[in-house]
Parts: C-alpha cells; structure tokens; sequence
C-alpha cells in the first residue's frame, strides 16, 4: 500500500489495517479465530489476550490511522480501554486531575476504585484551563480530560492542556468518543492518550462493545503490559465487524454532523426551546475554541424544552426518534438525563451540573434533517396539550 499517512479520510476508513486474504483473494479481511499460534521463535507469541491475534494487530492500525498516531490498542468495552489505560499510568500514591463533567461510567470508575489503590484525585470545578493548574501537585500523573463533554457539550481548550502538563510533565487522557476521529484528532493539539468507546461513533450501528486507544509507540508498549494482565481484549469476530463499521465511520460521521448543525440552528429559533447546547453555535460560550480544534462540531446536542413541557412526555410521542440510553448510532435517540444518567443525582446537584428538568440530549442520525425535525414538531405539538 502507499504511504497511509497520504490516502483520504475515506481511503483510510476503508483500506487501512486490512488483513490480506492470501489464500483466495477475497475482498474483504478473513477472521482468524486461532486462539493458539504456532510458537515460531519470536518474542510475543500471538494469543487474543496479548492484544496481537491478526484481526486485532491489523485493526489497531486503522484505530492509529484514524487519529493520526503511530500506535493503537483495541478493547472489549470504552471502560475496559480508560481504566486499563489509568491503572498503567497511575500507581500508589498517584494524584490524577479528572475533568469535572466526565462521562458517568468513568466518574464511578475513579471514585469507587481509586481509594483501593491509593491513587489521589481532584476535580476541577469546570472545563476552564484556570480550574486546572492550581489543582496540580508534585505527585500529579495524569490530567483526564471529556470534549466535547456529556450532556451540555461543553469544550475543553486542548491546546492550553496539553502545554500545561508538558510543563509538568503530567500525562495528559482524553475520552474522544463524543467528537470521534473524524471531528477531531486531539494528538495535534498535544494530548497524549485518546480513548473512546467504540461502542459509539466507531461501531456506529449499536451493535458492537469494544474500546480503543491511540497514542506513541512508547505509550502504548506501556499499556500494553497492564492491559494483558486485566485481559479485556476484544473478540475477533466482534474486531472483524469493527472493521466493517469504521469503513464508513467518515461517511456516517459527516452525514451526522451536518444533520446536527441543521437541527441545532433550527431549534435554537425555536419559540418552544429555551436553549440549545451545541458546540458549532455561536451562542455557544467556547465556540472559538471549538472552531480552533474541531473538523466539525459533532452530532450531538442538547437543549431545553420550555416550561410545562415534560420531557418524558414529549419523548414519548417521537414515532423516528428513539428514546434510548446508548447514542452515536446511526439512528437518532434521545435521552433525558434527568431520568437517566443523572437520575442519582439530588436536583440540586444536577442544577449545579447545569442540567434542568426538561433538558433533552439530542444524538443525531443519518435519517434526513427535515424527517427528524418534522418528528420533534408533532411530538412538541402534543406534548404541550
Ligand atoms: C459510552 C461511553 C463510555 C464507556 O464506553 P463503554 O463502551 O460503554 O464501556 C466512555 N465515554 C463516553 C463518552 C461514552 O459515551
């Protein structure tokens, strides 16, 4: 193949890290479910849990490719990719500074297992570069970072964290899963370790747990060693259709995106919407540094219904929007974190989090733009009677 570092978005999505059917020439990568390899005399022998059978060793490259790093690693879930890729660069003794609004599964992962290791964390009290440095300490690791973040679509300056740990030499985490490789690829912008679910945008078609990790060469030989030893590498039947999906991740993700900005700006004059929560408006606060860091500004978005428009009510009448826990599918869902995510949470504390009765987090589909806002009108329409 040419230098991969010159084909297209799509011709990388496509052709990357496919595995060669030698035998019959067939178009696409065979699965090779060999749990046990000939020994052969090299050093790492091929095993599912070393992370190297062929279907895993070839997509790790298309994982790399996609955010322009020289290494990759893929997981069996998002989780078992952010707590294998923490636990190698956290010990005891550690102090690790988390992003305060960060996916929930990560929240409950740092503060119901951290104190067992004895790993110290803060959170910051945003997502403003200055709530960041007075928080670091001479055993500060790792600075943990979500942009865009759940469910406000809040933006985080990569570049400003990126610097700040350089000068401390602090490693620096993001979950990228909301923005995606297509929307943004934060080791530009200095960030060391990106994770994402690919449980999301990068299997596409709520089918598919898996988690993947792009970073140095060096960064990933290190994870490498504690990720074989918690063991949550991901099957190759699952790690073919992972293939599969990413062949139209930049297809899908575009459509989406573009579907999203449509919407956002449709809603936001909207006399039945108070607010609208998408990085690519200009109402939005950190929209110049999303505009500085983004490819595009993503497919998700929040916003609030208006007062006395129930949100549980109101989703319930959507007929082609799917009211449903998951996101970054290639169907529209919605969620309302009231009821959800944040369902834990004293109304208090979620008023603290900015996250209101009616608020609606929007993950937007390849469905046509005028289907999906059609479908909002009609349900809106309904549930104000
Ligand atoms: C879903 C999700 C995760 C966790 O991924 P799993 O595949 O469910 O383990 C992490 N971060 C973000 C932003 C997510 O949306």
């Amino acid at each position: 193949m040419k230098d991969i570092k010159k084909l297209g978005i799509n011709s990388t999505c496509v052709h990357v890290g496919e595995v060669e059917d030698t035998q019959f020439k067939g178009a696409v990568s065979p699965i090779y479910m060999s749990t046990s390899y000939a020994f052969d005399n090299v050093p790492i022998k091929r095993y599912p849990r070393y992370y190297n059978t062929p279907n895993q060793e070839m997509l790790c490259k298309k994982i790399a490719a996609l955010e322009k790093t020289e290494a990759g690693l893929i997981f069996s879930s998002g989780m078992a990719a952010i707590s294998s890729a923490m636990l190698t660069f956290l010990k005891k003794g550690d102090h690790v500074i988390v992003q305060q609004v960060i996916y929930g599964g990560t929240y409950n992962f740092i503060v119901s297992e951290f104190d067992k290791y004895g790993i110290y964390y803060s959170f910051t009290t945003s997502d403003k570069i200055e709530d960041f440095r007075p928080l670091i300490k001479k055993n500060t690791k790792v600075i943990y970072i979500e942009t865009p973040s759940n469910p406000l679509l809040g933006i985080t300056d990569m570049k400003a964290i990126g610097a700040l740990a350089k000068e401390h030499q602090i490693t620096t985490m993001i979950d990228n899963t909301f923005a995606s490789p297509i929307n943004q690829n934060p080791a530009e912008f200095g960030i060391d370790i990106i994770l994402h679910s690919a449980t999301k945008y990068m299997g596409g078609h709520s089918d598919i747990s898996a988690g993947a990790i792009a970073a140095s060469e060096q960064h990933i030989a290190e994870i490498w060693k504690t990720a074989i030893n918690f063991g949550g590498n991901l099957s190759d039947q699952t790690v073919w259709l992972l293939e599969r999906s990413l062949k139209t991740l930049n297809l899908r993700v575009k459509e989406q995106t573009k579907n999203a900005l449509f919407i956002a700006e449709y809603l936001e004059n909207h006399s039945d919407i108070d607010r609208v929560y998408y990085p690519g408006l200009k109402s939005h606060p950190q929209h110049t540094i999303a505009k500085k860091q983004m490819n595009g500004f993503g497919a998700m978005l929040s916003f609030e219904l208006k007062e006395g428009i129930d949100a549980m009510v109101f989703q319930n009448y959507l007929t082609l929007i799917k009211p449903s826990m998951s996101l970054a599918g290639l169907e529209s869902t919605t969620v309302s974190p009231t009821q959800t995510t944040h369902a834990l949470l004293t109304e208090t504390q979620r008023l603290e989090r900015g996250i209101k009765e009616g608020l609606i987090r929007f993950s937007v589909g390849i469905e046509e733009p005028e289907d999906l806002i059609a479908d909002l009108e009609q349900a809106i329409v309904k549930a104000k009677k």
